[in-house]
Formats: C-alpha cells, structure tokens, sequence
C-alpha cells in the first residue's frame, strides 16, 4: 500500500498511538538512500547532512552483500557456537584501549546502557548514577530516566539512584580545563554518598553530543576520570554516537577526551542500521556481570548482525573514512568561520570530524538563542533538499552529523544552501 503524506500521519497515531516523534512542519518520507543522498515518495532528492546510523552510506554495498550473504546460509538465537561474534569482538576491541579486551554485542544502545549500569552495580555494590541535566541515554526504565531533557511522564521511583550535572556549555560558561565539570562531578558524589544510595558510576558522552557538543579541548575528561576513580566509582562512556571514528582525529572519543573508560558503550552506526549495540569492557567486569546477573540477549550478536557490523569496520578501514572525517570536517569548520562573518545570527561554531554545528543566537552580546529561528532554518533547509536537524539546551544549535563518505562537494552544497537560506530568512 502507498499512502499519501497526509495518510501516513494519520495512520501512524492510529496504529502507532499519539506522540510518536516526526521531524519538520512538514514530515518527510523517504523510500531510498544511496551513500549520503536521500530520495522522498515524490522522487525527488535530498543530501543527508543529518544520519550518522547509515556511518558508511545509506545502502552501502559491503554491509548489504555481508547481510544477505549470511542472512542466506544461516542467523539462529546466540546460543550456538560461532565465529562471527568472536572475530567482530576481537576487531572491535582490537581499536581500543588494551583493557578493553571483552564484549556484549546487543540490538540497541539503550540495552547496552541498561547493562553498563548493572555492571556498575555489580562491581561497586551500590546504585548511584551521575549523567549530565541535558542528555539521552535510551528508553529503558533504569536508563530514561537519566533523560533530563525529556522527563518520563510516569516514573518508577528511581529517582534516588541518580543525580546530575550541569552539561559542559563552552560559549556560556567556559570550562577549558574541564576542572569545574570534575568539581560538580565530585559534589554530586558526595550527594550520594550522604544519602546512602552511594556512587557507582558517571554515565557520559565524551563528546556531549546531545548536549551540544561543547568546543571542550583534547584531554579534557582527565580531571573528572580522576574524580569518579578516587571515590571508586566506574566510568561509563557512551560512544553511541561519537564512536566509529565519527570526531575524526580518533576512533573514539574518549580518546580524544584523555581517558580510558571501564565500560563503553555503543549503538547507531555500529551495523550501519542493522539493529547492533555493544558494551565494551574489561575482564573482572564482565567476568562479575557473567556471574552475577544471568543476563542472556536472543537477538543480540547472531551471525546477521555481527556480519553487518564487520562489513562496517572493514569499510572504515578500506575507504580511510575517520581520515575523511577529518580532512571534511576542517573545510566545514573554515567554512562556518567564513558564514559567521557574514551572519550574525551564527553565535558560535563547534564540532570535529563530521560532527559540526553552530548555535545562532538573537544578540552576540547577550548570547540570547534563536530557537524559533533555528526551527524555521532547519525546514527551509528541508525544503531546499538538505536533511540537518537541531539540539542542545535551548534547541538553537544546528546538527550536522552526516554519514562518513561526506566530501567536500557535499559540504560545499550544504553551505551554499545554508548561506542562501540565511540571507533569506533574515
Ligand atoms: N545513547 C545515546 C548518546 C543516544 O543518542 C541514544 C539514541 N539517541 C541512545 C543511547 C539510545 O540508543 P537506542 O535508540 O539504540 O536505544
């Protein structure tokens, strides 16, 4: 059946309940992706500025021929024995820190979050979790309500196991050290600790993605880490969206930050689409998380899936797409410069590799955000046929987080367009 814009929206509250999210005004529907390009039911064309789960191309031919090729000789339940879940364990780990050395493959970054946490409690015996007061960690029980930002209507009275801290903001309030982030870390824990809850775990994105990716400079996280382990608590880093090479100068993130975590966990681009999230960690933890908690995952690491997600790191590596990500990512960080000059409007450019972005604001001076306006940028941008997207606190800043094979042309369209669409709207 092909149903019109119109119907899709009525059919989906019908059969899928109110309230399931859509972007735009004017919702978009698409029925093709190749590489970076999108096509809608109307046929016609849109460069993907916007997903980072289709990391090595929409539809990309590696990851499609290793799905099929297993999905036609054998998937069953994960407790068979099988090479592929091993081998892509050891070529995951293989881009980690030594420690690193042992994994859960699971379908999707909530879950492996969902674990990380469990695996902490584990470890530490006690429940208190730190996260920022602007991130999304996932839709599980435990895990959504670390969501901030967007406060489960209906609680399950978790509340006490977590605390928050404010979310690095380098435009507004300049932490270049990272040592005032590690200092409200560290009053959080004493919070837990006098509730008698206690402190097991800092659960953040080295790079701050949902919050807004703050300009925080390489090595940034290291006085937090030593923070979180001085009072024995674990560090937990969700990579789901800054991992796979994404930040471009490294692999990982938490890298990038200075430190390595004792759990990471991984989701969105791992498989390319293909459902696939992780958590990566060392051997006494999962060894305690093996024993304690019988956990067992149906779907999570059979051969379809561990096949799509080697083809995804062995694309990485044959098309050198973190190498992209960097040299793509500067020209587009010199090129917002360049819009910045011209436009007022643009407050302050963030981001490395093909994560970038820029917060607009009403006033330099007063820093006041231009949520409206960024709405009204990212639908003209939708109409001119380039897919981008908004985030952070105040929802003024642009999100441009494309799928690695991005060139340079395409970042020249995307900021011929975005030039355009600024000088009209203002
Ligand atoms: N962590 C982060 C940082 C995320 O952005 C998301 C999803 N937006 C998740 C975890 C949850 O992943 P999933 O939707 O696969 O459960």
């Amino acid at each position: 059946m092909i149903r019109s814009t119109d119907q899709l929206i009525k059919d989906r509250a019908r059969l899928m309940g109110p309230n399931v999210a859509t972007f735009y005004d004017d919702p978009v529907h698409f029925v093709k992706g190749e590489g970076v390009w999108l096509w809608d039911a109307d046929g016609r064309k849109y460069l993907d500025c916007y997903n980072n789960v289709p990391h090595v191309g929409h539809c990309n031919p590696r990851v499609v021929d290793a799905i099929c090729r297993q999905a036609s000789t054998l998937n069953t339940h994960t407790r068979y024995l099988h090479d592929g879940i091993l081998d892509y364990i050891e070529r995951l780990t293989g881009t980690m820190n030594q420690s690193l050395n042992s994994a859960i493959v699971t379908c999707t970054g909530s879950e492996a979050n969902d674990i990380a946490l469990r695996m902490a409690e584990g470890m530490t015996g006690k429940r208190g979790i730190i996260a920022t007061d602007a991130t999304y960690h996932g839709n599980t029980s435990l895990v959504s309500q670390l969501s901030q930002s967007n406060v489960p209507k209906v609680g399950f009275g978790l509340e006490q196991y977590f605390r928050f801290v404010d979310a690095p903001d380098s435009y507004r309030t300049p932490d270049p050290d990272g040592t005032i982030f590690a200092q409200n870390v560290a009053k959080q824990i004493a919070a837990l600790e006098a509730h008698g809850t206690g402190f097991a775990a800092l659960l953040i994105c080295p790079y701050f993605l949902n919050e807004g990716f703050p300009d925080n400079p390489d090595g940034w996280l290291k006085p937090t880490a030593d923070v979180v382990r001085n009072a024995g608590g674990l560090l937990i880093c969700d990579e789901v969206q800054s991992g796979f090479g994404r930040v471009g100068t490294h692999m990982w993130a938490h890298e990038k930050m200075g430190v390595t975590p004792d759990i990471v966990t991984l989701g969105k681009p791992m498989a390319n689409g293909h459902p696939v999230g992780g958590v990566v960690t060392n051997t006494d933890i999962i060894a305690r998380f093996r024993e304690g908690y019988r956990y067992f995952n149906t779907f999570g690491g059979n051969p379809v899936s561990c096949a799509a997600a080697m083809a995804v790191l062995e694309e990485m590596h044959a098309e050198n797409l973190m190498e992209n990500a960097d040299t793509v990512g500067k020209y587009a960080r010199a090129r917002l410069t360049k819009l910045q000059d011209k436009h007022q409007i643009i407050g302050d450019i963030r981001g490395s590799g093909l994560v970038f972005g820029a917060e607009l604001v009403l006033d330099r001076e007063t820093k006041a955000p231009a949520s409206d306006f960024t709405d009204k940028i990212i639908n003209a941008m939708r109409h001119r046929g380039i897919i981008l997207s908004k985030l952070g606190r105040h929802k003024n800043t642009l999100k441009i987080r494309p799928p690695m094979p991005f060139s340079i042309d395409n970042a020249d369209l995307l900021f011929d367009t975005l030039d355009d669409v600024l000088t009209q709207a203002l």
